[in-house]
């Protein structure tokens, strides 16, 4: 059993446990991590539109239910590097209001315990990290930054510069998204990414997306005082009789069950997993669940209201890498609707096979073929709010049960009709203001008719605050009930804004792992390993 005491202990290994991984690695304290996933294996299938978008290969092959009790196939990845493994790595800091209580139309987002200027200095550390590519001062939402993205944004091909030009004349102020891709377009040749075309919800093959896995656990299991164990499905959590300590973490592996201990145990399952672990652990001291004598663990779910709209045009749209182009015009309104709608970019370039599993109302005389060829493909994001009865519940057997009513959808519905306005008003060099054909609204989770399942951006369900009462974690992410547990997923957001919500939680994991750091008694490390450079 001595073997198996440590002095941390990271349950999983996506944007949050990663990177605290990576940051407590050179402490020379014993840690442990355990991901219940393995690695994706690298295959050709990585880059496979077929099994990936439609076949659904590395989704998670387990069920949920929803409220009404039936089946969810929830789209959610269990690897080494979670999420990030698949995330389109547009790496955004949420705004500086939103860590404020702004007003929406559909209710109020709440403030945060911490503010923006607490977080700076973490998301600068965070976008080094994760080699984030973008251009300050173009966004006319960004926040401060103390200092400059590490690398230039990475460039739009023609037919996404000529939009942005575009949309520029309008008078919208359209910005290059800030990707975490390792492209050097100066050097191609020796570039380790290669601006591909299956980017935005695949693995990438080549190693060359910043994801939670390369650029974090490979750098962390160098040190000799970190062990990773992969396969390692985590139960339960067992307390002492006290009540105020996690004695125990109780893991399956190789389909018999182990105990492992440490003095800290940090919870990182997503957000989602990590509730339901949390509620999972119930015992006679935390009758509600572990950390929930407020009764909040697993309430208050959001994920964004996310939708796709194509647009379809006369004129090719040739793209490979269509992620580089965003417009915050609309984040907090506009003259005509005074409450915040959200955040307009694209996803991957959608191709036939992609569109078959899910097509949208057919344009006359486009295939499907021809569709994906003359696309635009948005991606438009605005904020849901946090309900207490979105929630994540567990029924008798164990199984995660999401209850969720969408809100705040007045929001969306303006700034799609905002997009669908700003395209009216590009003016095509070859075929002028005919050239838009429509915008059609359609699921972005292809071959999945639950919208629900789409729990990419999930995040708020063990919120942090001051009050115990109605927060389960204080501003350290450390549960208010216990005395060594934390969770560093996107599990704490009190609000989400409408800004992808990956940079975030890594810089938060940043943030908490100096102060886990101190109670460590660590005082300074030295970083011997550096996150993996752009150059091969
Ligand atoms: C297709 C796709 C595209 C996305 N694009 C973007 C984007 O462009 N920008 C952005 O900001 N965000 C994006 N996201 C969201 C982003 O990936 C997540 O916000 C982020 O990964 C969440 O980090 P996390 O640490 O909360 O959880 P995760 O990254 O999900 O990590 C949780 C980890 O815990 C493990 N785990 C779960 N339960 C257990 C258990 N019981 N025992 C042991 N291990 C467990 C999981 O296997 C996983 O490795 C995208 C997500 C998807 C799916
Ligand atoms: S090569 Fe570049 S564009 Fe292609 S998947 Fe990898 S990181 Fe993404």
């Amino acid at each position: 059993m001595t073997d198996n005491r440590y002095d941390v202990i990271i349950i999983g290994t996506g944007a949050g446990g990663g990177t605290l991984a990576y940051h407590l690695a050179p402490s020379g304290k014993r840690i442990l991590i355990l991901e219940r996933g393995d690695y994706v294996p690298r295959e050709k299938a990585n880059w496979d539109p077929q099994l990936v978008n439609v076949d659904g290969h590395y989704n998670a092959k387990e069920s949920w239910l929803d409220k009404d009790g039936k089946d969810l196939h929830p789209h959610t990845n269990y690897y080494v590097g979670g999420n990030t493994k698949f995330y389109g790595a547009a790496l955004f800091r949420l705004r500086k209001e939103d860590f404020g209580e702004l007003r929406h139309h559909g209710g109020i987002s709440p403030a945060w315990p911490i503010s923006y200027d607490d977080l700076e200095s973490y998301y600068t550390q965070a976008e080094n990290l994760y080699q984030v590519h973008g251009n300050r001062g173009e966004d006319p939402t960004e926040p401060p930054a103390n200092s400059p993205y590490p690398w230039p944004a990475v460039s739009h091909e023609p037919r996404i510069q000529q939009l942005s030009d575009d949309f520029a004349r309008s008078g919208l102020r359209p910005f290059h998204v800030p990707v975490g891709v390792m492209l050097d377009e100066k050097n191609p040749r020796k570039s380790r990414c290669i601006r591909c075309n299956t980017c935005d919800g695949f693995a990438c093959l080549v190693g060359a997306k910043s994801d939670a896995q390369v650029v974090c656990i490979d750098e962390a299991i160098k040190h000799p005082n970190v062990t990773l164990l992969t396969n390692s499905l985590v139960k339960r959590l067992e307390t002492d009789s006290s009540g105020r300590e996690v004695k125990s973490v109780i893991v399956e592996r190789n389909g018999s069950l182990e105990a492992y201990s440490a003095d800290l145990v940090i919870v990182s399952c997503g957000a989602i997993n990590s509730a339901a672990l949390l509620l999972r652990s119930a015992n006679d001291k935390h009758p509600r669940g572990l950390a929930n004598n407020s009764d909040v663990v697993g309430r208050h779910y959001m994920g964004h209201t996310n939708s796709v709209m194509m647009a379809i045009s006369k004129c090719p749209n040739p793209t490979i890498f269509q992620k580089t182009l965003g417009v915050n015009d609309f984040y907090f309104g506009s003259k005509d609707f005074e409450y915040p709608m959200g955040h307009i970019s694209f996803v991957g370039k959608l191709d036939a096979i992609t569109l078959k599993a899910g097509a949208p109302a057919i344009a006359p005389n486009f295939t499907l073929d021809l569709m994906a060829k003359h696309s635009l493909d948005f991606w438009l994001t605005s904020e849901d709010l946090p309900n207490p009865n979105n929630r994540v519940t567990i029924d008798r057997d164990g199984k995660i049960v999401l209850s969720y009513t969408p809100n705040n959808l007045e929001a969306h519905e303006r700034l799609q009709n905002k997009l669908k306005q700003a395209m009216k008003q590009t003016n095509c060099s070859m075929h002028g203001h005919e050239c838009h054909q429509g915008l059609f609204g359609r699921n972005l989770y292809v071959g999945q008719r639950i919208p629900l399942a789409g729990v990419a951006h999930q995040n708020g369900t063990i919120r942090f605050g001051h009050d115990p009462k109605t927060s389960a974690l204080d501003v350290n992410c450390k549960a208010h009930d216990l005395d060594n547990l934390y969770v560093v997923d996107g599990s704490f957001f009190p609000s989400s804004g409408a800004v992808n919500p990956a940079l975030t939680i890594m810089a938060n994991a940043l943030r908490v792992g100096d102060h886990l750091m101190k109670r460590l008694g660590v005082s300074q490390v030295e970083r011997t390993s550096q996150p993996v450079l752009a150059e091969v």
